[in-house]
């Protein structure tokens, strides 16, 4: 039986004791075969030298994981769920147009994942930029356009979720997508 774990010996990882959030490094992976499936366990090495022995979904990869409220498991498990919900999905179907009502600039879009994208967002020069065309042709819409750059809409993986601030990971988990240079 091959054994998946997410943590390498000498890894620095961090993990709950009491209320506070620590961290420690992998000093060792031990493997208990319970009644029924596998069972992985850590042996953290913590700071003061006192080796104290934790469960797998207790220990996190990095700070902002230990501090996340949506857990790896739940997180992937929502992930998966997507393609069987009832959502709009964008894939293929062509290239979103946004133009600020302000500075006149345009910024060009496509899906890289099934999921919710916002009719207008916020334009560095202070406007408002809004879904105002959809080019149903990458081709037609750089030669209409001039424009060669396409940003895609993406879903975080689980290592830049857990860097969102809470906003952002709420619209994350109603099926919002993100910005792809913005994660
Ligand atoms: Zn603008």
């Amino acid at each position: 039986m091959v054994i998946q774990t997410r943590f390498d010996r000498d890894q620095k990882v961090w993990f709950h004791r009491g209320s506070q959030v620590c961290d420690g490094i992998v000093f060792s992976i031990n493997v208990e075969v319970p009644y029924e499936g596998v069972k992985v366990k850590y042996t953290i090495q913590y700071n003061e030298d006192s080796g104290i022995v934790l469960e797998e979904d207790k220990v996190f990869g990095s700070e902002e994981e230990a501090n996340c409220k949506v857990s790896f498991e739940e997180y992937k498990g929502f992930c998966e769920s997507i393609e069987n919900r009832s959502m709009y999905d964008g894939r293929g179907k062509g290239v979103d147009v946004y133009e600020c009502n302000k500075c006149g600039k345009k910024m060009f879009t496509e899906y890289a994942d099934k999921g919710v994208t916002p009719f207008c967002m916020p334009c560095d020069c202070g406007g408002t930029m809004t879904h105002n065309e959809t080019s149903y042709c990458k081709v037609e819409c750089y030669q209409r356009h001039g424009f060669k750059i396409i940003r895609e809409w993406v879903r975080p993986t689980y290592d830049q979720f857990v860097k969102l601030s809470l906003g952002q990971q709420e619209h994350v988990m109603n099926g919002g997508l993100l910005l792809e240079g913005e994660l």
